[in-house]
């Protein structure tokens, strides 16, 4: 069993993706080429926000939208210390400091709550992380930046396709940014990534920032990155829209599965394990599907024996990282320390079969059985 089956969606789309990829191979244009600006157009569309930026990966959208915002040195960013390294990265890459504020325990999200008293006059913008495919409390966030006058961008890399309300993740915040990482819910076939705004100005800063700070050809307006999507990754990406719809529903009625099989055989049976949260007025893409139990390292071995594939997303918040602990205190944000103690992610995917699904439940429910002895 593969913890992301792409086989099998390759398998599904192999026809429309060799032609999609056959088309760029035939027209050359490797870079910039027709498929990035048709991609940003049906992207944009079919999130509702009215201008998409494709660039080389999630960390670059980050990047830049913090750099289309004018983040610099000294400023302060705020954002969640439970997420991929990526996140804080950026912050410290621009020489800007990264405030961390804890998460909620159940969805492993921002806390809006904790917002209001970690804002200084040195803070520039809020970075929340929609974590695992659910959209971080969007509403809550943006009144908080508001009241202060800050952007707010979200970290969507893990939630692509996510409904918040009658909006899509990407289309909630100042600037929204995604990944096309193989293994995200929109994955392409190396890396890639998007920034989505409805803001014409910061769009344009984007699109410039991209190609090194270009406005015209060899004029550099400003500092940019080399940070373009190369056309046969938008080609992929485009040839892999018109399944996504029915990946994100096979997703969230997998998700729903796994509750009901989790609760009925593991849980209402008195074993340790708590799921995921979702709010009601939102869904999850589930770009993890991520439970909580004692013990994890034991469980994940006696999986492995079993050949069920597990992952912890993430095992240490960034607070504690090396690279990014300096000036923070490491018994802070107590929610995500017990969060990255705890977490384990089951195998996921929109090809991911019902009686693999079926296996999975039990084989966790033996090996939960097998270390509380
Ligand atoms: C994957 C991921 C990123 C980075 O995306 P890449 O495309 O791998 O650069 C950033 N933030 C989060 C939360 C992610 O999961």
């Amino acid at each position: 069993m593969h913890f992301t089956d792409l086989k099998s969606q390759y398998t599904a789309l192999k026809s429309d993706i060799d032609a999609a990829i056959q088309r760029v191979l035939d027209h050359g244009q490797y870079i910039m080429g027709p498929e990035v600006a048709q991609l940003e157009a049906a992207l944009a569309a079919r999130t509702g926000v009215a201008h998409c930026v494709t660039v080389s990966s999630g960390t670059e959208a980050l990047l830049i939208a913090l750099m289309a915002l004018g983040i610099g040195p000294g400023d302060e960013v705020i954002t969640s210390p439970f997420t991929f390294v990526a996140t804080g990265e950026v912050i410290a890459l621009l020489g800007a400091v990264p405030v961390y504020v804890d998460i909620e325990p159940d969805t492993c999200n921002l806390d809006a709550r904790l917002l209001e008293a970690a804002i200084t006059p040195r803070t520039r913008a809020i970075l929340p992380v929609s974590l695992y495919g659910q959209v971080a409390d969007m509403d809550a966030i943006n009144a908080v930046a508001a009241r202060h006058g800050l952007p707010v961008v979200e970290d969507a890399a893990q939630s692509y396709g996510a409904r918040y309300g009658s909006r899509q993740s990407c289309g909630v915040s100042t600037i929204g940014c995604t990944s096309f990482f193989p293994s995200k819910p929109l994955g392409c076939y190396g890396d890639g990534g998007a920034l989505f705004t409805d803001d014409a100005g910061l769009a344009q800063a984007a699109r410039e920032i991209r190609v090194h700070g270009q406005s015209a050809r060899y004029h550099h307006t400003r500092v940019g990155v080399g940070g373009r999507m190369d056309t046969l990754q938008c080609a992929v990406v485009l040839a892999k829209l018109p399944r996504f719809d029915w990946e994100l529903a096979r997703r969230q009625a997998l998700g729903v599965r796994y509750a009901a099989l989790i609760q009925a055989q593991l849980i209402d049976a008195g074993l340790p394990l708590a799921l995921p949260v979702v709010r009601a007025d939102r869904d999850c893409v589930w770009a993890q599907y991520t439970v909580k139990l004692p013990n994890r390292e034991a469980v994940q071995a006696a999986l492995k024996a079993r050949g069920i594939p597990t992952a912890v997303h993430y095992p240490k918040p960034l607070h504690l990282q090396p690279a990014y602990a300096a000036g923070h205190d490491p018994a802070a944000h107590p929610h995500s320390l017990a969060a990255a103690a705890t977490v384990m992610s089951l195998p996921m995917s929109a090809d991911l079969s019902e009686a693999d699904q079926d296996r999975v439940v039990a084989a966790l429910g033996e090996a939960l059985r097998e270390t509380a002895a």
